[in-house]
């Protein structure tokens, strides 16, 4: 489908194409795209929905995911089952995560990659031709399936064969701007078509959020530049919505770092599997330094811990000359890697360094943000037809993530959302009047945007931004520190009214876009990060440097009466009985058997 089969219309002097579909989904990704295929599976006609991406087909973020995908199929751990990895969820969350979303995500799981694998994605396979599951780092057990280092790919292929096969609709290099929601109804979107630089309205009864997360607004982070902008958790917020958990950054303890690589892998991911499969870190010293940190889990110990003691390492004058510690999986064969992490072994190869031979040198860098859009068990925000899910969306990983349990949260909530949708699915028969005024006035805004001849380069203040989270809301923070990152913030936001803009299909309107929505979610991060006077997973305070027990809540912000971000707090339930007794149990990996 292309964007021009809608009809023309025209408000507040600009001209756009409407799109008239039930069922809008924002993102093309894994979580986008099993919605699509589970609406269809509930019988809502494919001609009714549609699928956008700002990128072109099949180019979606999920294609980066490597390592692999969690639920416990007990492959080769047969006493593992989903209440297990319900606790472990928990146990690295920090006790702040939403019980009922994690329930719902490893409860499904199972089932999930067995779908999947029906479907057809190429799986690793065990001696016995089961999907083949690894260890992963704070898991109890070997639970993480996986497709080589090519997780994310294979999945997304295999979904995209799916959602083709159902014939469901799709536009690519599509760009939304804004949500118009009324009386907490969602009424639609709007958006410019990145190609032709023409205006579009959404005329939907749903809109699903799949637009993925929020990193790439730190300095060094592992994604793409120009996606994990945020966009997500800021189109819901400015809708009205609230975002939950934004503080809780997850830093990868094993991003690229040093000379040898080149600036443009700066802080790109060496997958977890490299330690799942063996991978040891040392210092400059030659010293195996997680012996002190975690004698137990060592390098397999939840993110947070290993990459803050990548860091401490570094900053005590251990590390490398290029500011990074050590990875090591030479003591293993070649074929071996080869066989379990071809994609990093291609890389570094490309690059001259055979991982077969020599350690590559890492260092801390923003991966995943843990926050993101408040939600119900469906998967429905406060908007009434509004949903988020994927990496857009909150409450499921709490304090920190397991590796493994974003691309599970993607396809377990691509089937919840998909479910809740297709039952609730309203006749449509809105009025549109509101929308079109709404969209006509957005449009005229965005105008003088494309046309705007200021003093400063949007893609230069996205990198001011940058560099102001990495410095003020990094992996150790303090209060100081964040107060004077909102005030960097503010001047940024000031320099943001004044921009100079190429035209409609111009990169500079594009990142003009993404640090409107940036802002946003930076503001959310600094002020949920002051708010939480404590350390606790991913958030780690130098002037509060203990758990604070009264602060088991979750974070809140959303836009005040007079358009400000307000902070509020929200309890945090109880497990299941199964899953409390699950923890009770206090199962726990010991690394050393691994040896
Ligand atoms: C390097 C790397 C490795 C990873 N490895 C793993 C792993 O091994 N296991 C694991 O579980 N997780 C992993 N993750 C995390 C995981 O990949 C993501 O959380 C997951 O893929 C997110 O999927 P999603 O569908 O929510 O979003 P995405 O795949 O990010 O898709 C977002 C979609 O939204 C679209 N979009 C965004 N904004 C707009 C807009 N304004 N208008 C229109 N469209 C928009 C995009 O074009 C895209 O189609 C990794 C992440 C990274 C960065």
């Amino acid at each position: 489908m292309s964007i021009d089969d809608g009809a023309t219309s025209q408000s507040h002097g600009s001209e756009y194409e409407t799109i008239d579909q039930r069922v809008l989904i924002v993102g093309a990704g894994a979580a986008g795209a099993r919605t699509a295929i589970e609406l269809v599976d509930q019988g809502v006609p494919a001609e009714d929905l549609l699928v956008i991406g700002k990128r072109g087909h099949g180019d979606a973020h999920t294609t980066w995911a490597r390592g692999g995908i969690n639920g416990a199929l007990g492959t080769h751990d047969p006493e593992d089952d989903w209440t297990i990895h319900a606790a472990d969820t928990l146990n690295e969350g920090h006790f702040v995560n939403d019980p009922e979303k994690v329930e719902t995500v490893t409860q499904r799981m199972p089932d999930q990659l067995r779908k999947l694998d029906e479907w057809g994605m190429p799986f690793s396979r065990a001696e016995d031709g089961e999907p083949d599951q690894r260890y992963f780092g704070g898991q109890s057990f070997r639970r993480t399936a996986f497709a080589g280092d090519h997780t994310g790919e294979s999945m997304l292929d295999t979904l995209i064969d799916q959602a083709q096969d159902r014939s469901i609709p799709y536009s690519e290099n599509v760009y939304i701007t804004r949500l118009i929601a009324e009386d907490d109804r969602i009424q639609g979107a709007a958006g410019y078509d990145m190609d032709a630089g023409e205006f579009v309205v959404f005329d939907t009864d749903v809109v699903l959020l799949a637009a993925g997360g929020y990193t790439s607004i730190f300095h060094r982070h592992s994604s793409r530049d120009d996606e994990n902008t945020g966009d997500g958790p800021a189109l819901a917020y400015q809708a009205g919505a609230r975002l939950m958990d934004m503080e809780f950054v997850q830093f990868h303890p094993t991003g690229m770092v040093g000379d040898r690589y080149g600036d443009e892998w700066d802080g790109r991911l060496v997958t977890e599997a490299v330690r799942g499969e063996g991978g040891h870190l040392y210092n400059a010293d030659g010293e195996r330094f997680m012996e002190r940190y975690s004698p137990d889990q060592m390098e397999l110990d939840a993110r947070d811990v290993v990459a803050r003691a990548n860091a401490q390492e570094i900053s005590e004058g251990r590390g490398t000359e290029s500011g990074g510690v050590y990875l090591d999986i030479s003591h293993r064969d070649a074929d071996f890697i080869k066989e379990r992490l071809p994609r990093m072994y291609q890389r570094f190869g490309d690059l001259g360094v055979d991982m077969a031979e020599e350690p590559v040198e890492v260092a801390p860098t923003a991966h995943y943000g843990m926050g993101g859009v408040m939600v119900d068990e469906n998967g429905q925000t406060d908007i009434e037809g509004l949903y988020a899910i994927g990496e857009t969306m909150a409450g499921v990983h709490g304090a920190n993530r397991l590796g493994g349990n974003s691309l599970a949260e993607t396809v377990a909530y691509g089937e919840a959302a998909g479910e809740a949708i297709a039952e609730h699915l309203p006749v449509g028969g809105e009025d549109d009047d509101l929308l079109h005024e709404r969209a006509g006035s957005h449009f005229a805004d965005l105008t003088k945007v494309v046309n705007s001849e200021g003093t400063h380069d949007p893609e230069a203040l996205l990198d001011e931004l940058r560099a102001t989270l990495w410095t003020h809301a990094g992996i150790l923070r303090n209060g100081e520190e964040m107060t004077e990152g909102l005030e960097e913030l503010a001047q940024i936001r000031h320099k943001a009214a004044d921009i100079d803009v190429g035209g409609p299909t111009s990169r500079s309107f594009e990142f003009a876009m993404n640090l409107g929505f940036a802002l946003d979610v930076a503001e959310s991060i600094l002020k949920g990060g002051q708010k939480r006077t404590e350390s606790r997973g991913s958030h780690a305070r130098t002037d509060y440097t203990e758990t604070d027990s009264d602060q088991r809540h979750n974070i809140v912000a959303q836009k005040d009466s007079v358009g400000g971000m307000g902070l509020s707090t929200r309890s945090v339930g109880e497990p299941s009985e199964s899953v409390q007794e699950a923890l009770d149990e206090g199962h726990e990996l010991d690394y050393h058997h691994l040896e």
